[in-house]
């Protein structure tokens, strides 16, 4: 039965070869699964393997290989394309691809949903249903792999992944964590460990975790406001987890040269958008070696706030630069599409 089976997706590469060597089998067929699975994202079921008929019957047996099922997709004239998935028990995810110079730049969610509940953030809206399972992660980079395969051939190349999807990363460490080796692993997808960076609101324990057990894998904070009112009013978690704490705790995190922490800063019309606001910014987070990452507010059905003006946010973004403080105003790819940050709902954008 399926459900009996463990997902191929779940397992590192020495978990796979301790499967293996515990059932008596030839652990180098890791080897070989992993360069099948992951390096050529291959979906099809595991016959054409160069396999013992040993091994095959017992993956056959032990393994499910199931995949997130595309719903729907949607393509923005941007050729951003936001994939609607269903899991296996009938949940829904969103996963977003953003073309970026050749190559995409996978979004992945990790939660159905999400506990954080930022007052600005459509996702939030939905509250946390379940943790995704690392299969479920891993799934929706090789379905959105494949999916440009087939209708964008040759262009397949997903070289950066951000966890900025629904769900707080770091409230789903284990999953995610998991989910970080097999992509970094040298056997399969093998991306670079600067090519991946995790969002996070400032959830501290899992920043804790993060710190000891995946060095060198990119930390971006959603800051939002130094000013501790603001923040809390955007940011519920700030409230248990203050931003200066959060901040104390990064400045304790050594970063690998030339590694950056990238500071989100939504912006929000009349909010946070002052040279007041861009000042005390620069003030706390100017000896962390930041990149500020503008995100100018994006709006969904029912919000509350709006988005400023480009020469508002232009002047904040050169009020940083007085500072020598790198800062990027992102594009607001997937607009049209409801794929830009916080615009991911699986219940009520389709
Ligand atoms: N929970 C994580 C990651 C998910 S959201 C986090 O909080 O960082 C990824 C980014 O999108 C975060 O910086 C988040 O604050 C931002 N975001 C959420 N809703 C948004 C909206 N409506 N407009 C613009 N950015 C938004």
């Amino acid at each position: 039965m399926t459900d009996k089976k463990i997902s191929f997706y779940d397992l590192t590469f020495e978990d796979l070869q301790n499967y293996l060597t515990s059932n008596g089998l030839n652990p180098v067929a890791s080897s070989i699964l992993f360069t099948h699975y992951y390096k050529f994202k291959k979906i099809d079921p595991c016959t054409h393997h160069n396999l013992s008929p040993k091994i095959k019957k017992y993956l056959f047996e032990n393994f499910s290989f199931h995949l997130p099922r595309v719903k729907t997709f949607f393509e923005s004239d941007d050729k951003t394309v936001k994939f609607l998935l269903e899991l296996s028990d009938g949940e829904q995810i969103e996963t977003v691809i953003i073309p970026f110079q050749n190559k995409y730049t996978i979004c992945l969610s990790s939660q159905v949903g999400c506990r954080m509940n930022c007052s600005f953030c459509f996702t939030g809206t939905q509250g946390l249903k379940r943790h995704l399972k690392t299969s479920e992660i891993i799934g929706q980079f090789i379905v959105a792999w494949n999916w440009l395969n087939d209708f964008r051939p040759n262009e397949e190349q997903i070289k950066n992944i951000v966890f900025m999807g629904q769900g707080e990363p770091l409230h789903n460490f284990d999953a995610v964590k998991k989910a970080c080796q097999i992509f970094l692993d040298q056997h399969g997808t093998s991306i670079g460990i600067q090519k991946i960076t995790i969002s996070t609101a400032g959830y501290l324990p899992g920043l804790q975790r993060w710190n000891n057990e995946m060095p060198g894998v990119n930390l971006a904070l959603s800051l939002h406001s130094a000013d501790s009112n603001k923040r809390r009013e955007l940011i519920p978690i700030d409230k248990k987890y203050p931003l200066e704490e959060v901040l104390a705790y990064i400045k304790t995190i050594p970063l690998a040269r030339k590694q950056y922490v990238i500071f989100e800063y939504l912006m929000i019309d009349n909010f946070n958008d002052s040279t007041e606001d861009a000042n005390a910014v620069a003030n706390i987070v100017g000896n962390l070696h930041p990149i500020v990452n503008i995100i100018p507010f994006n709006p969904f059905p029912g919000s509350k706030y709006q988005r400023p003006t480009m020469d508002k946010i232009l002047a904040f973004q050169q009020e940083l630069m007085n500072f020598k403080i790198p800062a990027i105003v992102r594009g607001t790819k997937g607009d049209s599409i409801l794929a830009a940050c916080g615009q991911l709902n699986s219940e009520k954008t389709f």
